[in-house]
């Protein structure tokens, strides 16, 4: 193995490092570096270097909420709430003193953020209720997590005391999903026109997946403005259709938050991971989800029986990799 970089990643990573974003075609040579290479090292020291000089120390935990369950009659093919994948046949939703109690749990636990996540069919009304009743019961930001929406819709959520959105075309839309990747962007400009934050995460990674598709998303994420973005490589549920296709490593997860922090460049305020792992955190990310409630992830209905991280778990992760989750939050 050459003890020099090549020449031509150096150049790309001195670039990276000092928070110049990375064009397209010098992202593209970073997601094909050889795991086992010097460069993907020196990648990963970059986007750690410009996430802890531009962060501060701050370790963020931003905590996802599932408030309900189905067999989701959108069938997304990498998600464990569908009729399809038949895990789950009966519609459940979280009780409003459930999610107080979540709510509260979280607040009391430093979270830096409450990300409320509801499946296809879940009704707008009672995503505004929660907003409204957690607003009176907590004072941590409320991000909603629901299906595309309009602008009078995105006002709504704000008045209902949400301030951010979580929303993503995801990798495979309108292939393994029924939504038009056109109408998934048509929500990111209503966030920006209403005043919602939009965050993001580069999803749901697969070994499949193109590093064109990936990078693209990475790339949509920086001109679409994201309040932060990341990575989160898609977990297969038992019997899911994506079984035959395999997971990434967190290993490989860890060079795509690098090279998606180097693609944002200064233009956010933390990188997410998911699902939460130490070596991220010393790749350029900073923020985990702990989870409660359902998961497109899980075949637990509670993903905190389930996959479900605690906040505790997350916070110890951080602190190993010297972030701080006690300091203020940057995102909101
Ligand atoms: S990802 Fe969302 S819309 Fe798609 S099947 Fe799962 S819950 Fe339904």
């Amino acid at each position: 193995m050459a003890w020099k970089l090549s020449p031509r990643i150096e150049e790309i990573l001195k670039k990276g490092r000092d928070g110049v974003p990375l064009e397209r075609d010098e992202a593209l040579a970073l997601v094909h570096l050889e795991l086992e290479s010097r460069e993907t090292y020196a990648l990963m020291e970059a986007a750690n270097h410009l996430s802890r000089a531009q962060f501060g120390k701050k370790g963020e935990r931003h905590f996802h909420i599932g408030l309900n369950v189905e067999p989701c009659p959108m069938d997304c093919l990498f998600c464990s709430l569908t009729r399809k994948a038949g895990l789950f046949t009966e519609k459940y939703e979280y009780s409003m003193e459930e999610i107080v109690a979540w709510a509260k749990q979280g607040e009391a636990q430093g979270a830096d953020g409450l990300n409320l996540m509801a499946t296809g069919t879940y009704p707008f009304s009672r995503l505004l209720e929660v907003g409204r009743r957690l607003n009176k019961e907590v004072s941590v930001p409320l991000v909603a997590n629901a299906r595309d929406i309009n602008h009078k819709e995105g006002e709504q959520l704000l008045d209902a005391g949400y301030v951010g959105f979580y929303h993503a075309v995801r990798l495979g839309e309108g292939k393994d999903t029924p939504f038009k990747p056109e109408r998934r962007i048509e929500t990111l400009r209503v966030l920006h026109d209403v005043g919602l934050k939009w965050v993001n995460c580069v999803e749901p990674v697969g070994p499949e997946h193109s590093p064109e598709e990936i990078v693209d998303l990475m790339l949509l994420a920086r001109r679409e403005k994201a309040t932060y973005s990341g990575i989160m490589r898609r977990i297969n549920f038992p019997g899911s259709p994506k079984e035959p296709e395999g997971m990434i490593s967190e290993r490989r997860m860890a060079q795509l938050v690098a090279v998606s922090r180097l693609v944002m460049g200064t233009t956010v305020k933390a990188h997410c991971v998911h699902e939460p792992n130490s070596l991220a955190l010393v790749a350029g990310a900073n923020l985990f989800f702990p989870e409660v409630g359902s998961s497109p992830r899980d075949a637990e209905a509670e993903t905190g029986e389930g996959r479900g991280r605690t906040i505790e778990y997350c916070s110890d992760l951080l602190r190993e990799m010297e972030w701080d989750p006690n300091l203020a939050s940057n995102v909101y």
